[in-house]
């Protein structure tokens, strides 16, 4: 069972296919050359082998062979012209001699008019003297053409030792009536044909070296190419939650390995970015509620034990509800931007006058403006129509109004300017305020995060730290952007820019995006 799944997973594997790819190639490769030049080689020999028989043929034409009509009988009769002391002549007739068949136009073989011998050969005579009827139908054939052919045709035979001839077969005239006789001369393919069996031999031997050469060069060069993918998929396993600070080394060779190092090392940057900022999260959260309710218990025990009226019970009673107040404010808040951030908060955006939403803010904020004796003033167009969420517009800009005026000294200013832009509305949030120091200005949109030395120790009046989160989180969902300057001491400045008319589908889901930051 296990052999099997490993064999599958072998199979499966990216050395085996690459060494698979390497061998079909090369099987394809070297099994088309190897026929290419199997096919040329034969059509040369071919070639070769008949370039030597039309030679032997002019040569027999040229003199060697006269056919002559015997004066008595009237038949024709082969005479052969050579000088027998000549070498060169008569190993070329001899050789001619070899495979070789004269007939009468009839297809009856001829005699020697010196000797009388039948002109036919043995070696002829193997591979099968041709009929008479065939012979006269080739002739009768030949004559017919307009000029008489004296090229019948090639063809090849066999004798019965599987020996390959190959014959010409043609008209040759008698001297003194011109009567038309059948000659066929040939050769023996062997040597040719040996030829070629060597090549095909060296083939065979050669191709399937060169394949098992390939197939092991091919499954080393895979094995080596991906050792690096499985030492870094090693590396990668190594990497756990609990150590997520570990990367992986990079190779230096900066190929296509090490970009996917990279592009992995970066994503474990990522994510331990987010494991951080969870691990964060919760530690404030238990802070957050911790406080609270210690101050709970704190004061209901102190009430317990000492208290002696109804007056000192309803104190304790009233303190207590109002830290409970706190803790369920908190939980609601956490609930609310865990639903933004999670993509279940839907916008519902219709056609919003975002001039009229300003002043009403505005004018709802001029009461605790005065009591802390801040300046609330607004600049807003006669109507700036926006296809927002009303809801969480309003909640965005009380966010601001209220940190503003929380944070701007008596006989401070805070300015609310709203302007129409190119398809966009511009809101700026403006104070006069103790400003925020650079070093603090990146994490002021984290949660639970505030401006450090400036009291943070809880209190009613004590912010979450959830405030601005809420802002970045509406103004994304809005497709907006939001820039902030601080210069401490003079004031902060916020001016958030949101499209207008881009109405999507009421009730269309937000990005979950776990924006900590903007
Ligand atoms: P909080 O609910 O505590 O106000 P926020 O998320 O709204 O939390 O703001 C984060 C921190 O940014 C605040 O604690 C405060 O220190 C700083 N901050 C926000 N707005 C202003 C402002 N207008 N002027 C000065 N500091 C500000």
């Amino acid at each position: 069972m296990s052999r099997g799944r490993n064999l599958r997973r072998l199979l499966r594997g990216l050395r085996f296919r690459l060494t698979a790819g390497y061998f079909i190639f090369f099987v394809v490769l070297l099994g088309g050359i190897a026929a290419l030049f199997q096919g040329r080689l034969t059509s040369i020999l071919d070639q070769q082998a008949q370039d030597l028989v039309n030679q032997q043929w002019a040569a027999m034409k040229g003199g060697y062979l006269r056919i002559e009509d015997n004066p008595q009988t009237g038949k024709p009769e082969a005479f052969w012209y050579y000088d027998a002391d000549d070498p060169d002549e008569s190993r070329t007739v001899l050789t001619i001699q070899r495979v070789y068949f004269v007939a009468d136009s009839n297809g009856n073989v001829i005699h020697d008019g010196k000797t009388g011998e039948e002109q036919v050969s043995s070696d002829y005579e193997d591979i099968g003297v041709d009929p008479p009827a065939q012979i006269r139908r080739d002739v009768r054939a030949a004559m017919a053409a307009v000029p008489p052919k004296t090229l019948i045709g090639w063809r090849t035979r066999r004798n019965k030792a599987g020996v390959h001839y190959l014959i010409r077969s043609g008209i040759v005239f008698s001297e003194q009536r011109h009567r038309p006789c059948y000659v066929a001369i040939g050769i023996p393919l062997t040597p040719y044909e040996s030829i070629s069996r060597q090549f095909a031999l060296i083939y065979a031997g050669v191709i399937p070296a060169a394949l098992i050469l390939g197939l092991l060069l091919g499954w080393f060069m895979a094995g080596r190419a991906l050792e690096p993918v499985l030492e870094v998929a090693k590396a990668a396993q190594r990497i756990s939650g609990s150590n997520l600070s570990l990367r992986i080394p990079t190779r230096q060779a900066d190929d296509e390995l090490d970009y996917l190092i990279l592009t992995f090392n970066r994503m474990i940057e990522r994510l331990e970015a987010s494991f951080q900022q969870m691990k964060q999260f919760s530690a404030d959260v238990s802070h957050e509620l911790r406080t609270p309710i210690t101050a709970i218990r704190g004061q209901l025990e102190v009430a317990l034990f000492t208290a002696k009226t109804t007056e000192h019970y309803r104190d304790a009673i009233v303190d207590a509800l109002q830290d409970i107040d706190r803790l369920s404010q908190i939980v609601r808040a956490l609930l609310l931007l865990s639903q933004a951030e999670s993509g279940q908060l839907a916008l519902q955006k219709t056609r919003v006058d975002l001039s009229e939403v300003v002043r009403d803010l505005v004018e709802q904020f001029q009461i605790p403006a005065e009591a802390e004796r801040v300046h609330l003033l607004a600049e807003v167009p006669a109507e700036c129509a926006a296809d927002v969420d009303r809801v969480q517009i309003e909640r965005m800009i009380t966010n601001l109004l209220s940190n503003a005026v929380k944070f701007t000294p008596e006989g401070g200013h805070v300015r609310v300017r709203l302007r129409a832009l190119a398809g966009a509305a511009e809101i700026v949030v403006q104070d006069t305020g103790s400003g925020i120091a650079k070093e603090y200005l990146p994490h002021i949109f984290d949660r639970f995060y505030r401006v450090p030395g400036r009291g943070t120790a809880p209190g009613p009046d004590q912010g979450l730290g959830l405030g601005l989160s809420f802002v970045a989180w509406i103004v994304k969902a809005h497709d907006g952007t939001i820039e902030v300057d601080s210069t401490p001491g003079k004031g902060t400045r916020f001016t958030i820019r949101l499209p207008v008319g881009t109405e999507k589908q009421p009730g269309a889901e937000m990005a979950a995006q776990p924006a900590m930051n903007v």
